[in-house]
């Protein structure tokens, strides 16, 4: 196992998201199943243009599943994955133009609910789940790795890497939750009803199945 540190900007922003009053906290969804979507799609490419790829693309989907007992969120997809580079690159790093920006405009924002509002403005990303989790755990494989990746973090300056053996393919994002709680706005995202009504909202634009496995409520 690997103990890596977010680059000096990720740091930043994932301060910013643990510490979020931002009020629409169910936009971490959004940006789970777009990213799962985004996944699924760049497979059924892959698939196409490399007849060798060995992957299985015929049932792709995202899944989203509770652990009410151990107050766990999983959003899991079997698209392209990640190798152990991708992970460290693209979750590790800020790469994307439009954090640039964002992180600009934090810097002109007068207070923390000025702060706040850029975060509705710009998608966060990956990192908007530590609005709501203190602890996010993603599996992944590439199909063109033997080997799968685990990777862990807080959010609190350093996340973890290791190799894993029997990951399935695609990705799957665990979001060990915050507690809910009504002063700070945090919905109770183990709730069926909860997730139903957040995922009718935002995937009506997402073409993959989303399969919601019910739980209680
Ligand atoms: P964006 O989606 O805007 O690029 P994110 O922070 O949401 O930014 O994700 C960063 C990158 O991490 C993505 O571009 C993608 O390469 C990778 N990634 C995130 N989630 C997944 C996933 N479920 N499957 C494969 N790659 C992913
Ligand atoms: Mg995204």
């Amino acid at each position: 196992m690997e103990t890596l540190e977010f680059q000096s900007e990720a740091r930043q922003l994932l301060q910013l998201m643990i510490h979020s009053i931002y009020s629409n906290k169910d936009t971490f969804l959004r940006e789970l199943v777009s990213n799962a979507s985004d996944a699924l799609d760049k497979l059924r490419l892959e698939t196409f243009r490399d007849k060798d790829l060995t992957a299985d693309t015929s049932d792709l989907h995202i899944a989203i599943e509770v652990d009410r007992e151990q107050r766990t969120l999983t959003v899991r997809d079997n698209g392209i994955g990640m190798t152990r580079d991708d992970v460290v690159n693209l979750i590790g790093t800020i790469a994307k133009s439009g954090t640039a920006e964002f992180l600009g405009k934090l810097k002109e924002a007068k207070d923390a609910a000025a702060s706040q509002d850029l975060i509705g403005q710009f998608g966060i990303g990956f990192y908007s789940t530590f609005m709501v989790a203190d602890r996010v755990t993603l599996v992944t494989r590439h199909p063109r790795s033997a080997e799968g990746v685990r990777w862990e973090s807080s959010g609190e300056g350093t996340y973890t890497v290791e190799d894993v053996a029997d990951a399935p393919q695609g990705t799957a994002v665990t979001l060990h939750l915050k507690p809910a709680d009504d002063e700070d706005q945090l919905p109770d995202y183990t709730s069926t009803a909860k997730l139903t009504e957040v995922v009718k909202r935002y995937a009506d634009f997402i073409t993959w199945p989303i399969r919601l496995a019910k739980g209680g409520d």
